[in-house]
């Protein structure tokens, strides 16, 4: 049944990542679709006088590192069958939709935390993505 042909789980360096792979593959193996998987790293920002010279190379290069170990790991864990990895720099909902726009990914599946309270009012990566998707989306409901 060839309904997504192609998903894209979204995932970020907390635990929810678990289930949210585990959701991707379930539903994977039903409509037999390919799965890729995407990390943003965001840009470090450590406020510092702007004279005081800062090398954040050894360090970018560090979280790159854990990040790539973190999902192999987990892509054993789960047997999935990956067909890219993208780890990349920037701001998640616009490195999440140039790969929705540049690939053929008919479906991303991340993960909603559903923030209340005083937190409503802060943005959500699952709510800044949604915004200008071309594809469908599924917000993955994380127990807190
Ligand atoms: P948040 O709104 O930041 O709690 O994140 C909601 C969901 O968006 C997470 O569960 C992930 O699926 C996805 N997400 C958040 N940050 C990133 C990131 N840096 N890279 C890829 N996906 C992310």
């Amino acid at each position: 049944m060839y309904i997504y042909k192609h998903i894209l789980i979204a995932v970020d360096a907390s635990p929810s990542a678990t289930a949210i792979l585990k959701k991707a593959g379930k539903i994977a193996e039903i409509f037999d679709s390919k799965l890729s998987i995407i990390h943003v790293i965001e840009p470090l920002s450590i406020a510092y006088g702007s004279d005081v010279p800062l090398d954040l190379t050894g360090l970018q290069e560090e979280i790159f590192q854990q990040a790539r170990e973190k999902i192999k790991k987990a892509i054993t864990k789960f047997n999935l069958s990956i067909e890219d990895t993208y780890i990349v720099h920037g701001y998640p909902d616009q490195e999440i939709h140039q790969i929705i726009n540049d690939t053929d990914i008919d479906l991303l599946v991340l993960g909603s935390h559903g923030k209340g309270g005083i937190l409503f009012f802060t943005s959500s990566t699952s709510t800044d993505v949604m915004h200008g998707i071309t594809c469908d989306m599924l917000a993955v409901h994380i127990e807190e």
